[in-house]
């Protein structure tokens, strides 16, 4: 079926969303409190340590901050549930429940829980693109799992004894993402990397943030380089390339 790898865009509120996501990231300190619940030791932070998991680091981070902003007791999370069950097209007596008791059992029903996870895949794809933002996503996330691999009293096998995230092989589908949104080509000297034409041309899926430093094996944190700008970077911290494709000259 053709519509299988496809998703159904829900409406205009996935920008704001995304706008909204943006600015937490940004300003990490004017969202501390619940960032650290969100990525935190007694929140859902050791997931992030996780290899390669498609549900992805961001899908997680940008559904908890959708729950915090329907939970938040303000005419504008209210309004902003409202609209969001206007769009998963919720049964009339939700609309007066939101109004006497917030959110409630709703956010228990199934209904919910897949109008949630549809509107977070979608503005995973608006974020996706954005590989300066996932920079700044992963950093912060590289905090949270330094803090973690230094204090290991568990064995966690997912961590080696430096205390850094184990190197593991990149699945196929996180492979295939990046090289399609990178467009084949290396992010940092813009060489093509044509996977048809020239076999002996080798991709490179690189951290963004090296595990070295923290980084996860997220699909969030990779991009593609070639062999030889990959060789270079090995594991410093190099800030990845803020330039993006024409898509014709003017
Ligand atoms: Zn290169």
């Amino acid at each position: 079926m053709r519509s299988a790898g496809y998703y159904e865009a829900l409406g205009l509120t996935p920008y704001w969303f995304a706008h909204v996501i943006h600015n937490v990231v940004d300003e990490p300190r004017s969202y501390m409190r619940g960032l650290h619940d969100i990525l935190g030791e007694d929140g859902r932070g050791t997931n992030l340590c996780d290899p390669f998991p498609k549900w992805s680091n961001l899908h997680m981070f940008i559904s908890a901050i959708f729950e915090s902003i329907i939970h938040e007791p303000t005419e504008e999370g209210m309004g902003t549930f409202r609209m969001f069950l206007k769009l998963i097209g919720a049964p009339k007596d939700w609309f007066e429940d939101i109004e006497n008791e917030g959110p409630g059992e709703i956010v228990f029903s199934e209904l919910y829980d897949e109008g949630r996870n549809r509107l977070v895949e979608e503005i995973f794809h608006i974020l996706f693109r954005d590989v300066v933002l996932l920079e700044r996503f992963n950093t912060i996330v590289a905090s949270y799992i330094s803090d973690f691999g230094s204090d290991l009293e568990s064995n966690d096998d997912r961590f080696t004894v430096k205390g850094n995230l184990r190197r593991v092989a990149v699945p196929r589908f996180v492979q295939d993402a990046i090289y399609f949104r990178d467009g084949g080509e290396c992010r940092s000297c813009k060489k093509a990397i044509d996977r048809i034409l020239s076999p002996a041309a080798r991709e490179r899926y690189d951290h963004i943030i090296p595990l070295a430093q923290g980084g996860a094996n997220d699909i969030t944190n990779m991009q593609l380089l070639c062999e030889s700008c990959n060789s270079t970077k090995g594991s410093k911290l190099t800030r990845v390339s803020s330039l993006f494709p024409r898509i014709y000259q003017l």
